[in-house]
């Protein structure tokens, strides 16, 4: 048997091993679920496979419209082969409704527009839980400049707006998602990319029609089964023409 690549590092619900050439990665994506800081924990049989699909879906069409991202090319079930990041420690949150922790901090009601999309900061750090961070703190601390925040927000907007027009067009609202950056150099030159994934995970997805979340609130709530949700989000996308039956067989690597 091939000897297993070198495991570089192990997240939540992924893991990053040595990539087959300098400057890539191979990103697993696991069936792990967690939420409120891993209190909550699960394994949800065939999330991996799903996340790893959408994820190469939205990074894909994210490449076809010119925002630069990890994404190299997809290996396998579970596996894609990614570019290696340096990873700025802070979770790009944009959101265009009301929901989670924004609606409860200003006593919004979950689903309410917001005057226009907002992009916020939460400093990566599991044992502070993830802190909501100012301009001011990142910029002060170093973890990015001025000039990086400039770009990181626009990143971040054409994101969402191939995003909220991508999940429209197949009648799911895009409440709000998580992005996280990553930097290359280029001889001298350092450029910000979108790194880590996209997916239902990162993302609140509501049906237009009827409101039903597809997404990790699912979990989080004890609203139904995830993969069916995440199954629904792929079969509208036409991404996987499957569902969670024909999904099991081909798990076992
Ligand atoms: N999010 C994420 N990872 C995190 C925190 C948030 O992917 O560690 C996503 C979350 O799924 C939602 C958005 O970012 O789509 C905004 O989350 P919020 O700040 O409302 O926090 P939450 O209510 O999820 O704790």
């Amino acid at each position: 048997m091939a000897p297993r690549r070198k495991k570089i590092y192990e997240g939540k619900a992924k893991t990053l091993y040595e990539g087959p050439e300098p400057g890539t990665l191979v990103q697993y994506f696991k069936d792990d679920a967690t939420a409120f800081n891993a209190q909550k924990k699960a394994v949800i049989e065939g999330k991996g496979v799903l996340n790893n699909r959408l994820s190469e879906y939205f990074m894909t069409g994210l490449t076809n419209i010119g925002v630069p991202n990890h994404f190299i090319k997809r290996l396998n079930m579970r596996e894609q082969l990614i570019r290696q990041v340096e990873i700025v420690p802070l979770e790009v949150i944009v959101r265009n409704f009301a929901a989670g922790s924004i609606a409860k901090r200003l006593g919004l009601e979950e689903g309410t527009p917001l005057p226009r999309p907002i992009v916020e900061y939460s400093y990566k750090n599991d044992d502070l839980g993830d802190p909501l961070v100012p301009e001011e703190y990142i910029i002060a601390f170093g973890w990015a400049s001025q000039q990086d925040l400039d770009d990181i927000v626009a990143l971040a907007l054409r994101v969402n707006d191939f995003l909220t027009g991508v999940f429209y067009a197949v009648g799911i609202k895009l409440i709000d998602f998580k992005i996280e950056i990553g930097r290359v150099w280029e001889g001298d030159f350092m450029r910000l990319l979108v790194a880590d994934e996209i997916s239902p995970d990162s993302c609140r997805l509501w049906d237009i029609k009827t409101g039903e979340k597809l997404d990790k609130d699912v979990f989080r709530r004890d609203l139904g089964n995830l993969t069916d949700a995440y199954t629904e989000v792929a079969r509208r996308l036409g991404v996987m023409p499957t569902n969670t039956a024909q999904i099991k067989p081909t798990l076992i690597n």
